[in-house]
């Protein structure tokens, strides 16, 4: 294609971010919006102004990790403001868009296709983002429209697949890894999730969904290993709670292995 793609100009504004960054997974339950929240958040406490997205429109689920409520406003000139992550002790206020904010919890989201479009590009080029290093995308598992969507609206720098080391996880993400790659997003990579338990009362770890399996498939698929996360009780206990931020905030062995993932980004 011979034409420069146009900047990153969608709905009414754009978006002046260095790095959008997708997250997505080949099917739900592996950890996708815990992983891409985190990686938002260890790439804020190194120090980035980052911003956070919901794709995930048929099960938002950031505000409920991330603790965080309300409406987003919206200004005169049809800017929507988004709810803001603030506690200075983490580094920079955190904007952070999902159609969580905009639905009643208990309530379903039951959209088509055009709709779904319309709002992924409402929320990318009317949200009030600032001047962001990075822009994290939690998408909604599996193959579809909105990876299309995403690569037509915005210079995507590529996207990051979560999976677990079962087996029909990896095939699943396997096929997520050719989704991405047929709408042209690069894939910067792959993070096995739930890549085994260490036990804390012997120290010991137990492989409960196998392991090293995600790292096998990238090498055969030529795109990087970015690292395995263990089963962490404490990162599940977080998540529940909405008390991601603190969690890696205050806990350095919960953010290690987060900021390393985000280092390679
Ligand atoms: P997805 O976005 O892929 O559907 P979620 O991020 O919602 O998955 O995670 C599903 C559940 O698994 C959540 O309860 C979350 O807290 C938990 N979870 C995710 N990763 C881990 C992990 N490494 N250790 C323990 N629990 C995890």
């Amino acid at each position: 294609n011979e034409h420069p793609r146009p900047a990153a100009r969608v709905g009414q504004t754009a978006l002046r971010a260095k790095s959008v960054i997708a997250v997505g997974s080949g099917k739900g339950g592996v950890g996708k919006s815990s992983v891409a929240a985190s990686i938002a958040l260890a790439l804020r406490h190194l120090g980035s102004k980052v911003g956070l997205m919901d794709a995930d429109v048929y099960g938002p689920s950031l505000p409920h990790l991330l603790g965080l409520g309300g409406r987003p406003a919206m200004s005169e000139d049809k800017r929507i403001e988004p709810i803001t992550l603030r506690d200075d002790a983490a580094g920079r206020p955190m904007p952070v868009m999902s159609m969580g904010f905009l639905v009643e919890p208990d309530q379903a989201v039951i959209w088509r296709g055009p709709m779904l479009h319309g709002s992924i590009n409402q929320f990318l080029g009317m949200t009030d983002w600032g001047e962001l290093d990075y822009l994290i995308i939690d998408m909604p598992p599996g193959t579809g429209d909105v990876a299309l969507t995403l690569s037509q609206a915005v210079p995507l720098s590529g996207s990051v697949v979560v999976c677990t080391p079962q087996e029909v996880a990896l095939l699943d993400a396997v096929k997520a890894i050719a989704m991405y790659k047929k709408v042209n997003i690069p894939i910067l990579g792959i993070v096995e999730n739930m890549s085994g338990f260490l036990c804390p009362d012997n120290g010991k770890t137990y492989d409960i969904f196998g392991s090293g399996g995600a790292r096998e498939k990238a090498e055969e698929l030529k795109v990087p290993f970015l690292g395995g996360l263990p089963i962490d009780i404490e990162l599940r206990k977080a998540c529940d709670d909405g008390l991601l931020p603190a969690l890696i905030r205050d806990n350095e062995t919960a953010r290690r292995p987060f900021e390393r993932i985000a280092q390679s980004l």
